[in-house]
C-alpha cells in the first residue's frame, strides 16, 4: 500500500501490469485483463468475442445472478438449460440443446462451488458446434480438470476477486483471461471507456479497471498463498467427506479426473432446511444457500431470456441445497465442530 502510494500512479500502472503476469503464470499461461469486477470481466468477454445485440446465449439458471446480468448487459438474451447432478450446467443436455438450434453461438457455462465441468465435454462442444465459450470461472480459480485449468478451453473466460471469493481482494476486483491477444488487446481497450488509443474512442467501453492498490495487494499477499489456501480448502472438504454421516444429508461428488477447488462445500438437505440451517446455527455454524432462487425467476429479468423445460434439477437444488463453512481459516477444532452439528440433526420433513 505504501509502495502504491509513493508512486503517485494508481491507475493502470505497474502493479496491475505485475499482477496479471503473475496471474497469467498461475493460470497456465492465459492473458490476464484485469477489470473492476467479475460481472463486468464478464460482460466485456461476451463483447469482446462480437456478441450481437439480442443474440442468445446459453447458460445455467444455478448461479450467482452476476452470469445472467453480464449476459443481459453485453446485448444478449440468456437461455436457461438444466443442471447436472452436482448443479452444474448439464453438458448432455447442451449438447442436444446446440445440435437443434444453430443460432445460438455464445455459451456460458459456470463452474459452479469451485467443481471444474468436463474440459473434455466442454472442447468437444466448441469444437463440434463452433461455439464461442465464455467460461465463468468466479468460484474455480485453481480448479483443474484432467491437469487443465478451467478457463483455458473457451476463448474467454472471467473470474472475480470478490472478498469471499477463493482469491478475494480487499475490495471488488476481477479479470478476463484469455489464450488469444488480439482478444485481450479489445478487453483491454473495453475496461478502458473503448480507447484504442488515448482519447481516441472507437467503440462503446466501460470504466472497468483493476486498481493499483488491488493489484499490489492480490500479487504481494494473496496470489502466493493461493496454493497453501486450497490446499487447507482440500483437507477440510476432505474430512467433511470422510466425516459427515447424516443419512439427510447428499455430500457432493466431484467427477472423477476432476481437481475441485472447494470454493464452496455444497450439501442437498432431504427434509426441512430452513430447520437444518436453524439447528446449525444453534450450534454456532453459519451456512448459506448457493442459490435459492434460479436466474430465469429473478423480476429483474422482466421475462425476457427463453428456458428448457421445467429445469427439475436446478430446482431441486435452489429447494435443498446448503453450504457448510469452506474457508482456508477454519480450525480444525471447527470442522468438528460442523461436523458434530450437522450430524446431530435428526431431519425433519
Ligand atoms: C461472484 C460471481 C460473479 C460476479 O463477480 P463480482 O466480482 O461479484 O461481480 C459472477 N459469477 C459467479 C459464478 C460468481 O460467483
Amino acid at each position: 500500500m505504501q509502495r502504491v502510494g509513493e508512486s503517485g500512479w494508481l491507475i493502470l500502472g505497474s502493479e496491475v501490469k505485475q499482477f496479471e503476469g503473475a496471474l497469467s503464470d498461475y493460470w497456465d499461461g492465459l492473458e490476464a485483463v484485469g477489470c473492476g469486477n467479475g460481472l463486468d470481466a464478464l460482460e466485456i468477454a461476451l463483447r469482446s468475442l462480437g456478441l450481437k445485440p439480442g443474440e442468445p446465449v446459453l447458460t445455467t439458471p444455478l448461479t450467482a445472478y452476476a452470469t445472467t446480468l453480464a449476459i443481459l448487459r453485453a446485448g444478449g438474451t440468456p437461455v436457461f438449460a438444466d443442471v447436472d447432478s452436482q448443479g452444474l450446467i448439464d453438458l448432455e443436455q447442451t449438447s442436444e440443446i446446440v445440435s437443434k438450434r444453430p443460432d445460438i453461438r455464445f455459451f456460458v457455462p459456470v463452474h459452479l462451488y469451485g467443481f471444474s465441468l468436463d474440459l473434455g465435454r466442454l472442447q468437444e462442444l466448441r469444437r463440434g458446434h463452433d461455439l464461442r465459450i465464455v467460461e465463468d470461472c468466479a468460484q474455480s480459480i485453481g480448479a483443474r480438470f484432467g491437469g487443465r485449468a478451467t478457463g483455458t478451453v473457451g476463448q474467454m473466460a472471467a473470474t472475480s476477486f470478490y472478498p469471499t471469493k477463493t482469491l478475494g481482494a480487499l475490495g471488488d476486483g476481477g479479470a478476463v483471461l484469455t489464450a488469444d491477444p488480439a482478444l485481450a488487446l479489445k478487453a483491454r481497450q473495453l475496461r478502458d471507456y473503448g480507447q484504442t488509443e488515448k482519447y481516441v474512442h472507437t467503440f462503446h467501453g466501460l470504466n472497468s479497471r483493476l486498481d493499483e492498490l488491488h493489484a499490489a495487494v492480490l500479487a504481494d499477499s494473496l496470489l502466493v498463498r493461493l496454493p497453501t489456501f486450497l490446499e487447507r480448502r482440500k483437507k477440510v472438504a476432505g474430512r467433511y467427506l470422510e466425516s459427515l454421516s447424516n443419512p439427510k444429508l447428499t455430500l457432493p461428488s466431484p467427477p472423477k479426473g476432476s481437481e475441485p477447488a472447494w470454493h464452496l462445500f455444497p450439501l442437498l438437505v432431504e427434509g426441512d432446511r430452513a430447520d437444518f440451517q436453524r439447528h446449525l446455527l444453534h450450534a454456532g455454524v453459519r451456512s448459506g444457500q448457493h442459490y435459492p432462487r434460479l436466474a430465469n425467476d429473478q423480476q429483474a429479468l422482466g421475462g425476457k431470456g427463453e428456458t428448457f423445460g421445467e429445469l427439475p434439477r436446478a430446482r431441486e437444488f435452489a429447494a435443498k441445497q446448503v453450504s457448510i463453512p469452506m474457508h482456508p481459516y477454519l480450525t480444525d477444532a471447527e470442522v468438528d465442530r460442523v461436523i458434530a452439528a450437522c450430524n446431530s440433526w435428526k431431519g425433519r420433513p
